[in-house]
């Protein structure tokens, strides 16, 4: 099948053209007017969705060299998100596919970070273990097949994503600051300053602590020496990434010492980054583990996520119709 996929959960309008499982094409326009406000603002996202949607479209038909007619469906993702964001990619989806008479398909944006890996090759073997690491979730899911999957443990409070973001902010590092602490670092020693693990029953995780820890680190420091973050800015990041990935990394061991699963997978925009993506090769030697990452460009928010998940859906048969709305909580089921 051809598929026509539409991504605008946050703050990426993105759209992608997919024929039997082939990416095409995948554009992603980011939204740049975010960054003076040190995050996303979510009126905002909607408006740069209803001016982005149309163009991202267009270039997406275009560089994937496939006209409207070819087309045998509709995806677009139903949530979760943000509510006005994602009103414009769902509402732009059901008008397109009324319009053409085409099939729709609804996405669950945390299922399409982990089916990214189905893009390119090597794909993981069922079942496999995803740790699934964004701005908004941090989930250890287990996955059974395209379609069935189950999420065995999640973060309590913050995402992952917006520990980095936050503490990026907290040493004065501009929005989005996840990828910018991950450069610092790694010119860093990541054991020069030492930060508590939390540890949560399960596999479950709690990333609200050490933003208070590190607030508390900066001040202190800040009162003995001025200038002690900017005089120790890549010792700061390496350290604070280290243990985010270490707490990161001890429950997704512990998953797969307990399921006895060898294929471990990382998604989301988290497997972007460098630390994490070198502690999984590690444990790919330590544990005799598969691992899988994600091409950059698939990490964070895209519509060939949207478009490989739309996908195994269409093979299943698996359609939803117009009276479809976008649910930002969605869950994984
Ligand atoms: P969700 O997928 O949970 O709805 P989202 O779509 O906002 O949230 P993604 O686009 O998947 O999230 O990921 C964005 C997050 O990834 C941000 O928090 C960003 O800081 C983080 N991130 C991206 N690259 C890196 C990196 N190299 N190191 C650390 N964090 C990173
Ligand atoms: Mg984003
Ligand atoms: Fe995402």
């Amino acid at each position: 099948p051809t598929i026509l996929a539409i991504e605008s959960s946050c703050d990426e309008t993105s759209a992608s053209v997919i024929q039997n499982g082939q990416v095409l094409s995948n554009i992603v326009a980011t939204q740049a007017i975010h960054e003076q406000y040190g995050g996303v603002v979510p009126e905002l996202a909607s408006r740069a969705h209803q001016q982005n949607i149309i163009p991202v479209v267009s270039q997406a038909l275009q560089k994937a060299n496939i006209a409207k007619t070819q087309l045998d469906a509709v995806a677009f993702t139903k949530g979760p998100g943000l509510l006005g964001a994602l009103l414009v990619g769902s509402a732009f989806a059901k008008s397109f596919a009324m319009g053409l008479d085409l099939p729709l398909i609804e996405v669950n944006h945390m299922e399409a970070h982990i089916l990214a890996h189905f893009i390119d090759e090597p794909k993981p073997n069922f079942p496999f273990l995803c740790l699934t690491a964004s701005g908004g979730h941090t989930q250890i899911v287990l996955v059974r097949s395209h379609l069935e999957m189950e999420v065995l443990g999640q973060t309590t409070d913050d995402a992952v994503g917006e520990a980095f973001d936050k503490s990026a902010k907290l040493l004065g590092l501009p929005y989005p600051g996840g990828p910018l602490l991950d450069k610092m670092a790694q010119t860093g020693n990541p054991t020069k300053f030492q930060f508590p693990i939390s540890d949560m029953p399960g596999y479950n995780y709690s990333f609200s602590g050490i933003k208070t820890s590190i607030l508390n680190f900066v001040k202190k420091n800040t009162a003995a020496e001025p200038d002690f973050v900017k005089n120790n800015l890549p010792d700061i990041c390496a350290s604070i990434q280290h243990v985010l990935i270490q707490t990161l990394l001890k429950k997704l061991v512990l998953a797969a010492k307990e399921l006895g699963v060898k294929d471990i997978a990382i998604a989301g925009g988290v497997s972007a980054n460098s630390g994490l993506r070198a502690a999984l090769q590690e444990g790919a030697k330590k544990y005799n583990w598969n691992v899988y990452i994600p091409a950059f460009e698939y990490c964070t928010d895209n519509a060939a996520m949207i478009a490989i998940a739309a996908h195994y859906k269409y093979l299943a048969g698996k359609f939803t119709d117009q009276y479809v709305s976008p649910d930002p909580r969605l869950r994984i089921m």
